[in-house]
């Protein structure tokens, strides 16, 4: 049987990882800036995640949500203390479109309403549900669909109370700060003043925080920084380090009803396993903290580099927009410098390395930039 052909593979096989380094099958060394699309926070193969893995396995490795899995109020205990969120309620599922889907599902169950307002260029996930509420054409699907969606642009509150005024609106979901779009943050005076109208019209504020969230920013949310609170949060990517697993973290102004919402795999034994590692090394190694300070450190080099026109995000999310010229520096660093990055359309290099990245590998990352920007 074949691969269905729906990627575009680079000829390179990793078989071996440890923090922010991956070796290929040839023995080749790799530095990390990718993180496997913002998924390794706490680093590869981090010994205390390996660990609890290996013992999680050896005892019980899956059994069913019909019965008492300890391990699942251990996530929600640690989640809500770390994520400022300990008066929130945790749902697990297994990633984050599925996050996005049962998010926008409770809020239509809470409002009786169905139309969205999603944000244009945002992407929310592959599954239908999630697929509706993104407006990306690389993304879009032609089957759409679920949720009335109206999209509007980032940082208009004007446009999202005209439509709020309407009184029809479920949902407004947004991304912490943008990621496939190519790391838009949004403004905070606009989040402040999304949660005012969303309050004043009943209407559900869901933030998008499965790449933006975890601590990549520098806080564990990226809305964090407008010093607002959402009504529902979705996470999902940096939340296993590769283990999959997301989270719907919902206010208590939700009541659960049983089977509201239901998953066969989600909060299995093993993911929570990994997410409780993930959460137990965040805290311990205070990676959030790192994330800020390298995250200003990559972006203070950064800006001594060439061949660059903006540097946009914060903490280890970071958008570089590159000049027409330097559309091969991507393939050049992997290919030649042997480190991976991220993209995102026009030229824009997305770095989003594990959050416990050093300054000595920000400073070779610097090294190979330069020498592929300033030849
Ligand atoms: N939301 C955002 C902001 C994302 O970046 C992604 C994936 O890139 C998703 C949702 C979908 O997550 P998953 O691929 O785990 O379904």
């Amino acid at each position: 049987m074949n691969l269905f052909d729906v990627y575009t593979l680079w000829n390179i096989e990793p078989v071996r990882a440890k923090g922010c380094r991956l070796w290929d099958k040839n023995g080749t060394e790799y530095l990390d800036f990718y993180g496997g699309h913002a998924v390794i926070s706490i680093g590869h193969t981090h010994p205390e995640y390996t660990r609890m893995l290996k013992e999680q396995i050896d005892k019980l490795g899956f059994y069913s949500n019909s019965v008492i899995n300890s391990l699942q109020q251990e996530v929600a205990d640690k989640l809500g203390e770390q994520c400022g969120y300990p008066d929130y309620a945790l749902f697990l599922c297994n990633s984050g479109a599925e996050a996005n889907e049962n998010a926008l599902k409770l809020a239509s169950f809470h409002t009786g309403k169905k139309r969205v307002i999603a944000f244009r260029e945002a992407f929310h996930g592959r599954t239908s549900g999630a697929v509706a509420v993104t407006d990306n054409p690389a993304i879009q699907s032609p089957f759409n669909t679920g949720h009335e969606v109206t999209f509007l642009p980032l940082n208009d509150i004007d446009a999202v109370a005209k439509e709020l005024d309407k009184g029809d609106v479920a949902a407004i979901i947004i991304e912490g700060i943008q990621g496939v779009a190519g790391i838009f943050a949004p403004d905070n005076e606009f989040l402040q003043q999304l949660e005012v109208v969303c309050k004043k019209h009943d209407t559900v504020l869901i933030f998008d925080e499965v790449q933006s969230g975890y601590g990549r920013t520098g806080k564990f949310f990226a809305h964090q920084f407008a010093g607002i609170k959402a009504d529902i949060i979705t996470t999902a990517k940096g939340m296993g380090n590769g283990f999959p697993i997301g989270g719907v973290i919902i206010s208590p102004k939700f009541k659960p009803q049983k089977g509201m919402l239901g998953t066969t795999f989600g909060g299995n034994h093993l993911a929570c396993a990994a997410a409780i590692a993930v959460l137990k090394v965040l805290k311990e190694e205070s990676l959030i903290n790192n994330a800020k300070e390298m995250g200003e450190y990559l972006q203070k080099e950064l800006s001594t580099c060439g061949g660059i026109e903006e540097i946009r995000g914060r903490g280890l999310m970071i958008g570089v927009q590159l000049k027409p010229d330097q559309s091969e520096l991507r393939n050049k660093l992997l290919f030649e410098s042997h480190i991976f990055t991220g993209g995102a359309k026009n030229n824009v290099m997305r770095l989003l390395p594990p959050l416990s990245i050093s300054k000595n590998e920000i400073d070779i990352f610097i090294r190979e930039f330069k020498k592929h920007t300033e030849k």
